[in-house]
């Protein structure tokens, strides 16, 4: 078993606080490694040599900070399968689903080579008599990122690629339950050219967290995880004073209209419903079939699909459409929602609980399941279930459907499948949540968009990569500059006539 550090200055730091966190392999269930988790001390070790390093980080051109990160995309391309394995081991997602992880948040990096440009302010020329006004825009300081454990990869270079090419020093708190990748992220920053000290990884659970949202040196806070914990760091963040943005969960619904092609949503449902066993933010994980017909059709399409998924570990390779979920914890309360959506009625048709993997007794795989005639009064449907379930919600009408998904609560992603394009606009303008699909079942939005959802899902006004990231990690400072007159003429060469 490897005991695992923080990576603070540079260099690999063991844990002080005699604290840890157990981190399995969730394909066999054991214990593979153990994360020290911070005491506030240490936490107030790392902001205070962040603090040191970053004014001198401020000051290196945009540019030269830009140049790092591309030095780092090439790093991450060499090492991909090394960070893929590592990423797999530890939370069980096949390997090309591991590298997907990976290149989500290369692209972010990529992104901001363009810091240079993105970082320019606004100029006016004249806007009065002799008076110009121009803006800059400045990094906060040290900002802090707290992840989950889902994305390993992808949310900490989100995070701290547009923090750090900004000019800011990162302290990254990773999910205890996947913390390998974002320690070997932070070495392959130093390798590209990053100094010491500006990206931090910081281990821990709730101590480190309420440390580093009470602490004076932190100026921002980025957080992405469950609701109830995004609310918290919200409210307690801002109360300290810090900026803060924080995403939470989601109950993404795909709306599949009478006229929709049966065939290619029934496959973009089983890619997005159990890709990576749900656990993703943008899963979807209510299914709403628009009139009797279609939804008959819906599941006559899905169950045959859903039924030959093959769920492994992600050793076996392409063989595999998903791995086990994440912690014994985390398959206990997906098998409970299961039970509770049968005892309230739902219609189990596709039924994975009796699912076991040969050779794999320990492990923490859940079976995929399929419900019919889920009503949103059920617990399957107002909570989010984070695993490899699908409920499907049977609506009368386009309006009912579109009711659905702006009465939830969580406002994360949702989709449309449909070939009529006028049915396809009016979701997209009239629907409350943040990111839509038109005969896309995962819009997840490219790096140089902004990815962030509304309601539950998203508590601050700014988004996740993109310009807005740019916006995030920079305070905007305007001068207004008016100069004196001064002399204009230099020495007088030529003999000239007195006037
Ligand atoms: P989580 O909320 O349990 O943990 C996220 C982070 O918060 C971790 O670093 C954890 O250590 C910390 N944390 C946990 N409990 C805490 C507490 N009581 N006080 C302070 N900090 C605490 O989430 P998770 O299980 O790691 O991730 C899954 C969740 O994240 C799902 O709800 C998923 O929808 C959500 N998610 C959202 C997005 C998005 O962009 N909206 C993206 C990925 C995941």
């Amino acid at each position: 078993m490897q005991d695992l550090t923080h990576y603070i200055d540079g260099d690999h730091v063991q844990g002080g606080s005699g604290r840890f966190s157990d981190v399995y392999n969730p394909a066999t269930g054991e214990v593979q490694a153990r994360a020290p988790l911070a005491s506030r001390a240490e936490i107030d070790h790392a902001v205070e040599i962040a603090q040191a390093a970053q004014p001198k980080w401020a000051a290196t051109n945009p540019q030269r900070r830009a140049r790092v990160m591309m030095e780092f995309v090439r790093l991450l391309n060499r090492d991909m399968d090394k960070l893929a394995e590592a990423l797999s081991r530890e939370h069980g997602k096949t390997l090309p689903d591991a590298k997907g992880d990976v290149q989500r948040g290369l692209e972010v990096v990529e992104f901001c080579v363009g810091a240079p440009h993105l970082l320019k302010g606004e100029y006016t020329d004249g806007a009065g008599p002799g008076i110009d006004m121009y803006s800059m825009r400045q990094p906060l300081g040290v900002s802090a990122g707290i992840t989950p454990f889902n994305f390993p990869a992808m949310i900490p270079m989100w995070m701290f690629a547009p923090a750090i090419a900004c000019g800011n020093a990162f302290i990254l708190k990773p999910s205890e339950r996947a913390p390998s990748v974002p320690l070997m992220l932070a070495e392959l920053m130093l390798e590209a050219g990053l100094p010491k000290g500006i990206l931090q990884v910081v281990n821990g659970d709730k101590e480190a967290v309420d440390a580093i949202l009470e602490h004076e040196g932190i100026a921002s806070i980025g957080f992405v995880g469950s609701t109830p914990i995004a609310e918290y760091i919200y409210g307690k963040g801002c109360a300290h004073g810090k900026r803060v943005q924080c995403f939470g969960g989601a109950k993404n619904h795909m709306i599949v209209m009478p006229d929709a092609d049966m065939e290619q949503a029934a496959d973009a449902l089983v890619g997005a419903g159990y890709g990576a066993a749900g656990e993703r933010c943008m899963a979807i994980s209510v299914a709403v079939p628009v009139g009797e017909e279609t939804a008959d059709r819906l599941i006559a399409a899905l169950k045959p699909r859903i039924e030959s998924l093959k769920v492994g570990p992600y050793t076996s390779g392409d063989d595999v459409d998903f791995g086990p979920v994440v912690t014994a914890a985390a398959k206990e309360n997906i098998l409970n929602l299961v039970q509770s959506g049968v005892d309230a009625g739902a219609e189990l048709v596709v039924d994975g609980r009796d699912f076991r993997l040969q050779g794999y007794e320990e492990g923490f795989f859940v079976g995929a399941h399929l419900f019919d005639r889920v009503t949103p009064d059920m617990d399957i449907y107002r909570k989010e279930i984070f695993g490899p379930v699908l409920s499907t919600v049977r609506a009368a009408s386009y309006e009912e459907a579109l009711k659905l998904a702006m009465d939830h609560e969580m406002g994360n992603g949702t989709a449309i499948f449909t070939r009529d394009g006028d049915a396809a606009r009016d979701f997209a303008n009239r629907v409350n949540v943040g990111m839509v699909g038109i005969n896309v079942p995962i819009p997840v939005p490219l790096a140089y968009h902004s990815f962030g959802g509304w309601k539950k899902s998203a508590f601050g006004d700014l988004n996740q990569h993109g310009t807005d990231s740019f916006k995030f990690y920079t305070k905007t400072k305007t001068v207004t500059a008016r100069w004196p007159s001064g002399i204009k003429d230099g020495g007088e060469f030529n003999f000239k006539p007195m006037d």
